[in-house]
């Protein structure tokens, strides 16, 4: 059993995608967690004009018989959140702010088309089935999830559903993948597919240096910085087979200033962002009853009795594992199981780093250090530091050929010119273990 774990485990690192989940099952876990997710959300009412004309738009692009037959529907968010959402089996949300940034008709196919290819490749369960491989090994191996039994495993794991849900993250292979099929789509239904490079540009200039202000979109759908020459290319394509006349914009028009004109009835509080949990404090006082206080106090650590701190030299950083976790070698301190964290310098001169830049940059540090280290394609999500958005990095490795593989979370923040960093590190067998201890260290985290 253990061999199919690693075994997977490999497989994920090596890029390869995996689905443990049927179409039935998309189609389960989807309608529960967007039932879940309704109960938070303010949603435009059916009879309105802008939920119809978006819901006709919906419609034209999903009548595609190249997809599969899944029920596609369509649902606008009263927020002015720059974000969407498409759930397993084909329940799709747009955030009123992102339909307020689009400017014709095709940028709002565009918007839904995207969706639509996440929802149709089934992006979220393949996302779903990598947190599970990383977070429940075991359980995997021994047959999970099989139908009933897999809300069980995913509230036990403490992944969240609704709005939250890790499956509404995607990889950039899956970007990559979604905006090929949006494209098409998009042409299939007598769109400009070209409105989907137009509306990408938007989200981006909006996207400033700010990482804490960027559209939660940015989060949920990885972009490269600039287009795909896959997806450009395939504009270029499909613009040439376009043979309808530039469309009508009363209806536009129409649409657009009814949206508008439609009150705020949400609070902004923006429930697409993961949120603190209100009993994190609590209990990881009660669980971590210890605090490493870094030696300048710009930030705060919580960790559980019985693990020992070992400085590692460096101004900012320290090791704190069990007894057993560190164990020393003429090259310094190897960490088996425990935490490692730092403030890391990013400083470069007229350049601000985003957090996703300032983490990669951490990542080939470590990777020097440490060269079978390899990140699990798809398993970085958004996670709260100390209230700021940072980033879970997952990555495997097997530092001699004979141990164990380990499971590592890189978790950080941008912290001024720095990069607040924690490593999380366990054999992979242990890891569900640890994952518990590892998740409160991380709400315990306070920056100053
Ligand atoms: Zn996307």
């Amino acid at each position: 059993m253990v061999n199919i774990v690693f075994g997977l485990l490999f497989l994920l690192a090596a890029g390869q995608s995996i689905n443990f989940f049927s179409l039935k099952q998309d189609i389960e876990i989807g309608s529960e967690s967007a039932t879940e997710a309704e109960q938070s959300l303010s949603l435009v009412a059916n009879a309105t004009v802008p939920h119809r004309y978006v819901n006709g738009i919906g419609r034209r692009v999903a009548q595609n018989r190249t997809l599969p037959a899944l029920n596609y529907r369509f649902r606008i968010i009263n927020s002015k959140d720059i974000n969407s959402a498409g759930f397993p089996g084909g329940a799709i949300y747009i955030h009123r702010g992102l339909l307020e940034i689009a400017s014709t008709e095709d940028e709002i196919a565009a918007i839904l088309a995207h969706e639509v290819s996440h929802v149709a490749s089934r992006h979220g369960t393949a996302q779903l089935s990598r947190q599970l491989l990383v977070q429940a090994p075991i359980a995997i191996a021994a047959g999970l999830p099989a139908s009933q039994v897999w809300r069980d495993e995913i509230t036990k794991l403490g992944i969240a559903v609704g709005m939250d849900a890790p499956f509404l993250r995607y990889s950039r292979d899956q970007e990559l993948e979604a905006g090929l099929m949006a494209v098409r789509l998009l042409a299939e239904a007598q769109y400009d597919p070209n409105a989907f490079r137009t509306l990408l540009e938007k989200i981006g200039e909006i996207q400033t240096g700010d990482v804490s202000r960027a559209p939660a979109f940015v989060f949920n759908h990885p972009q490269s910085q600039t287009m795909t020459p896959e997806i450009a290319e395939r504009i270029e394509q499909l613009a040439t087979l376009l043979t309808r006349q530039s469309r009508a914009d009363t209806e536009f028009r129409t649409f657009r200033s009814a949206l508008l004109k439609l009150p705020i009835t949400s609070v902004d509080a923006a429930p697409t962002r993961p949120r603190q949990r209100d009993e994190g404090s609590d209990l990881s006082t009660a669980v971590l009853p210890n605090v490493f206080t870094d030696p300048m106090d710009y930030y705060r650590l919580g960790y559980p009795t019985g693990w020992q701190i070992t400085r590692t030299g460096a101004p900012h950083g320290a090791i704190i594992a069990p007894a057993d976790g560190v164990q020393s070698s003429r090259n310094g301190d190897n960490l088996n199981h425990g935490v490692m964290f730092d403030l890391f310098d990013i400083s470069v001169p007229d350049k601000s780093l985003t957090l996703e830049q300032a983490t990669n940059r951490l990542i080939v540090y470590l990777r020097q250090r440490n060269p079978s280290l390899r990140v699990v394609p798809g398993a970085q999500t958004q996670t709260l530091v100390s209230d700021e958005p940072g980033l879970r990095t997952v990555l495997i490795g097997n530092p001699d050929a004979s141990s164990e593989p380990e499971v590592t979370w890189v978790v950080t923040r941008l912290y001024y010119q720095s990069l607040f960093y924690m490593v999380f590190v366990a054999p992979a067998d242990e890891f569900p273990i640890y994952q518990s201890v590892f998740e409160q260290m991380i709400r315990s985290a306070r920056l100053r």
